[in-house]
């Protein structure tokens, strides 16, 4: 089933046509759980990996002292939603003696004593340049793979490794694909997902507009009760188009070189926030706000997006990340 944006309740461009030098389309990826397969697009699905490229490993140093397995993520994922898929909506949910049990196992802590040796990485999506249109892929490459550490790196985010490659030219996938043993968090995890990618139009954020045009659009705000932030940008995952600046104010993101960078790709907490605009309309109303808006189970930091910029002069300079 595909997913459609219900159309904005006012057209913006018709309101304010200089907004046509600050428009960019973006690929909403519109993730929900699944049986993702090597050979499609997905969120916490696998790769199509090559059975004989080494897998990517994070040497850097993690300084925790309590971890998660994913496994145990997992268990406590399927319990509770066996759980609640029982549960008449309105009425508590009660577990079984078995579910109380695994429930335990899943939470029990894992203390490490020591420091964590390198950790292979952990698979989070994989994007093909031919159901993502607004994916900017470097020439002679069609698939994007990443990837993170799911610990708490520079920034309180993720280090993330990203993969450009031609999907023709993996033969032999990689099998047994290798995943973290632990975790900083659950809210790491993604839950694996099948994409139904969908292009709508953007409008660049309010204050890095023209100073007249900021102006006038924030007069209109006052009369007409709309929120131009609300619907000129995206919620939910993303591919391209314009970040969303919700916890600092814009800041330049520039990579070394002093090129202006580009936002590739937008790891997001929600897909939509309420009774939101962003809604998609063939997402059921009957299932719950938390469980409709949060398919791939990932969290950043407290239900922001993490940002990853790449730089448009080349693909070897090294991507950005920003939490917003
Ligand atoms: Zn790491
Ligand atoms: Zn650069």
């Amino acid at each position: 089933m595909s997913r459609t944006t219900p159309p904005r309740p006012v057209d913006l461009l018709a309101l304010f046509p200089e907004l046509a030098a600050h428009v960019r389309t973006t690929t909403r990826l519109h993730p929900r759980p699944g049986a993702p397969e090597p050979t499609g697009s997905s969120v916490g699905g696998p790769l199509l990996w090559p059975a004989d490229e080494e897998w990517p490993i994070c040497r850097e140093d993690h300084d925790v002292h309590d971890a998660r397995r994913p496994d145990d993520a997992r268990l406590r994922r399927r319990v509770l939603s066996a759980a609640s898929s029982r549960t008449p909506r309105g009425e508590r949910v009660r577990f079984t003696e078995r579910e109380r049990a695994d429930l335990a196992r899943a939470d029990r802590e894992i203390v490490l004593g020591v420091e964590l040796p390198p950790l292979p990485m952990m698979a989070v999506a994989q994007l093909f340049a031919r159901d993502v249109p607004d994916l900017a892929c470097p020439d002679g490459a069609d698939l994007l793979q990443v990837l993170w550490c799911p610990f708490d790196h520079l920034g309180g985010v993720p280090a993330v490794v990203l993969r450009w490659r031609r999907a023709a030219d993996v033969v032999d996938v990689l099998a047994d694909q290798p995943e973290p043993p632990v975790m900083e968090s659950d809210y790491y995890l993604p839950e694996p997902c099948v994409l139904h990618p969908e292009r709508v139009v953007e409008y660049e954020y309010l204050t890095l507009l023209p100073e007249k045009l900021e102006r006038r659009i924030r007069e209109w705000e006052e009369s007409a009760g709309h929120s131009y932030d609300h619907l000129s940008i995206a919620a939910g995952w993303k591919a391209g188009g314009w970040p969303w600046w919700t916890i600092t104010d814009p800041y330049p993101m520039t990579c070394e070189c002093g090129e202006d960078m580009r936002l590739l790709l937008t790891v997001a907490s929600s897909e939509w926030y309420g009774d939101d605009v962003w809604r998609p309309i063939e997402d059921d109303p009957a299932l719950g706000v938390a469980k409709a808006s949060r398919p791939t189970m990932i969290t950043i930091g407290r239900g922001y997006s993490l940002w990853i910029f790449i730089c448009p002069r080349s693909y070897d300079h090294p991507h950005a990340l920003s939490m917003q």
